[in-house]
């Protein structure tokens, strides 16, 4: 996932850029056209092709996933980019709104192992083995972890304290940065959570987590979509890939069509997968909303970014069973600004072994960093390519601390930033996790301003990440259904 935009719209992979008309042979009129393919969209659009509405899916990029996504590069190296951990929760969201299949594939990782300056060890990520770990290893009383993990089983969306994830912390365990650590760390990576975030929003996703580890997808992120996308065609959604949309047009407070590659596209309801803020300000326009809801949706924080090396060890090596998910610092102390710093000393490493792609005799590692768009977006060009160079060499030495040698084994290695992810996914600062907190209230009230008018897509740390995503894009498209069930009501 290099930025170097020769690879862009066509061109990677070996592909022949694209030179037909994308959108060739749609049909004048749709009852919902959903602006994007992350995992919201999909979800969404599965939803609403089952009520059997007729559903127009538009994707810039000439992949669908958004960040749920993958690419390939010369030597047989397939590279997933946001394919590293998600809670159980999303068996039963892909059971229930997508296939059998989809779920079967679905399975647990086998190893996770934390190694910082304040503890190291392998873990199940379930509640009874971090109660463990808290008593064994943190000396903490099981009734102070008790009392933790009951406050979170009590947490829900409506009984927002206003109390942050740090304050949290502090009251249950005061002065124990190495809990704190333990306790965040691998949520951050996961959804950009951080110490001063609410901690309704940390309870509820590190809850999901902690119901029973870790998973992933076996068969890669390549397989993931590529069964979504059959799916969708089977139940008659029209996909366009390579389809920016411009604009999405509102008419006396409702949403008349979209206009695509010099088309106008009428359709009843638009479902919005794009950046909440991106939605708002570029694809519809400040002037079509309330003043009041304009200012709160230019308010609204993104949450921080990403940087990933990925390392292609060349067919024929192998490494050893390390583990599959390591979250690793040499930071003295964990702190969330120190989680996002250009120079970081955190990261953690998915070892992708030959299971990842049954048949594949293929091994890949990607480390990852949580990343801001300020220190990556001022960068001078030969800054840039500076850094990223050095990103690669502390990532490299890093990783030989665990697999001694692998440096020689490594055959493809390149960096991705902040800035690769706004050029692929077009989210403004390039974040990897939506918005803030606030984001929530506009996403979920978008279409109180907009008759028809929806959003489904990563807000408010709680709908980010694969499963909350997915389940967004549930909850958005139920209420599609609902709008346009209202309007057949009207009309009849
Ligand atoms: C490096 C990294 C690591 C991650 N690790 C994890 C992890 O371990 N576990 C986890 O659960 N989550 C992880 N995530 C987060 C997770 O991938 C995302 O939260 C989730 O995939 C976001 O889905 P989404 O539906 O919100 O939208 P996105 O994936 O952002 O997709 C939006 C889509 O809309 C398209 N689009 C935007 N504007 C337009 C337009 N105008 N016209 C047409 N198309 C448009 C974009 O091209 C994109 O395809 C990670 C993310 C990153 C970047």
């Amino acid at each position: 996932m290099s930025d170097t935009r020769k690879y862009y719209k066509g061109s990677t992979d070996g592909k022949a850029p694209f030179h037909g008309d994308p959108l060739e042979g749609i049909e004048a009129a749709y009852d919902v056209v959903v602006v994007g393919s992350g995992l919201a969209g999909l979800t969404g659009a599965v939803i609403l092709a089952r009520a059997g509405r007729k559903v127009l899916l538009l994707e810039q990029h000439y992949n669908l996933g958004g960040l749920a996504t993958w690419f390939k590069r010369r030597g047989g190296h397939i590279f997933d980019v946001s394919l590293h951990g998600f809670p159980a929760g999303m068996k039963k969201t892909c059971r229930k709104y997508w296939t059998k299949d989809i779920a079967d594939s679905i399975a647990r990782l086998d190893g996770i192992r934390f190694d910082n300056p304040q503890f190291r060890f392998d873990t199940e990520f379930t509640r009874e083995d971090f109660v463990h770990k808290l008593q064994t290893v943190f000396g903490l009383s099981q009734t102070a972890i008790e009392g933790f993990f009951a406050e979170l089983a009590q947490m829900d969306f409506y009984s927002n304290s206003g109390e942050t994830v740090g304050e949290l912390f502090e009251r249950h365990f005061p002065g124990r940065n190495d809990v704190h650590r333990l306790l965040l760390e691998p949520i951050s990576y996961a959804n950009g959570s951080h110490l001063s975030d609410p901690a309704i929003a940390y309870g509820i996703v590190f809850g999901n987590f902690m119901a029973s580890g870790v998973y992933t997808f076996s068969g890669g992120t390549d397989r993931l979509v590529k069964a979504m996308k059959a799916e969708l065609e089977r139940l008659g959604v029209e996909i366009r890939n390579r389809v920016q949309v411009d604009r999405i047009l509102v008419e006396q407070g409702r949403v008349r069509a979209v206009v695509a590659h010099g088309r106008t596209i009428a359709c009843r309801a638009v479902l919005s997968n794009a950046n909440l803020r991106a939605t708002v300000e570029r694809l519809v326009g400040q002037e079509h909303f309330t003043p009041e809801y304009a200012a709160s949706v230019s308010q609204v924080r993104l949450n921080n970014s990403s940087c990933q090396v990925y390392m292609g060890l060349k067919e024929g090596e192998s490494i050893p069973f390390i583990t599959d998910l390591l979250f690793t610092s040499s930071a003295a102390r964990f702190d969330s600004m120190e989680l996002c710093d250009l120079h970081t000393q955190s990261r953690t490493f998915s070892f992708y072994y030959p299971k990842t792609r049954p048949g594949l005799e293929r091994y890949t590692i990607v480390a990852s960093t949580n990343a801001h768009w300020s220190d990556w977006n001022k960068l001078t060009p030969e800054q840039y390519e500076a850094e990223k160079a050095a990103l690669i060499q502390r990532t490299l030495t890093s990783v030989e601390q665990y697999v001694p040698g692998v440096r020689t084994k490594i055959e493809h290695v390149e960096a991705a930033t902040p800035r690769t992810f706004e050029f692929y996914v077009q989210s403004p600062e390039g974040t990897s996790f939506g918005t803030k907190f606030e984001g929530l209230k506009p996403s979920m009230t978008m279409h109180e301003q907009v008759r028809g008018l929806f959003h489904a897509g990563s807000v408010g740390i709680i709908m980010s990440g694969w499963l909350g995503a997915a389940n967004y894009g549930v909850i958005a498209a139920n209420k599609v259904d609902a709008w346009l069930h209202s309007l057949v009501e009207v009309n009849a």
